[in-house]
């Protein structure tokens, strides 16, 4: 059998979160390990997929990146639908990205499918001297709102491999 045919599931998740705090570079660290210095602002590609093993099974991670709709808050239904995973990322040196976090969630509850996993990422954690956002302020919105929570760096490729296995995990446990 080829991979494609040894896939047990296909799980969608969506990457939202304010314009520049590092959702298309996460995205392409989780994917295919790269860090583009010199990135523009997200043209064309709609989601990237990567699998991998999750309890034994191979799960695809199918990851939809919004495509800088995000600047004019005009991410569709569309884009939403049939997600079982979210990844709300805000920037921990951009205290405006964390404050947008709670109109995001009320976005995904909007849009999404109530069952939809939430993984909360404040991301450039590499960034040390200029953080704005204390870890324990996302610590406590998370356990308010159930999600789950990471800090990663796209830059280092710090803990973004344990934020989408973590997900994805969740995910499977609940379907
Ligand atoms: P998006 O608009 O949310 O997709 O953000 P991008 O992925 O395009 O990243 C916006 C800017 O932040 C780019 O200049 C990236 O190089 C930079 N960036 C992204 N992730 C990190 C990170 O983890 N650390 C640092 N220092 N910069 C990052
Ligand atoms: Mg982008």
């Amino acid at each position: 059998m080829s991979e494609e045919e040894k896939i047990a599931y296909v799980f969608k998740v969506v990457v939202i979160g304010d314009s520049a705090v590092g959702k298309t570079q996460l995205l392409s660290r989780f994917a295919k390990n790269e860090f583009c210095l010199d990135s523009k602002s997200t043209i064309g590609v709609e989601f990237q997929t990567r699998t991998v093993s999750i309890s034994s099974k191979l799960v695809k991670a199918q990851i939809w990146d919004t495509a800088g709709q995000e600047r004019y808050r005009a991410v569709t239904s569309a884009y939403y639908r049939g997600a079982l995973g979210a990844m709300l990322v805000y920037d921990v040196t951009k205290r405006q990205s964390f404050d947008h976090v709670a109109r995001w969630v009320d976005e995904l509850r909007a849009h999404a499918d109530a069952s939809i996993v939430i993984m909360l990422i404040g991301n450039k954690a590499d960034l040390l001297d200029s953080r704005a956002v204390p870890a324990e302020d996302a610590v406590e919105f998370a356990e308010t709102e159930n999600l789950f929570f990471f800090e990663t760096s796209a830059l280092s490729g710090e803990n973004v491999e344990p934020a989408f296995l973590k997900l994805l995990q969740e995910i499977y446990d609940v379907v």
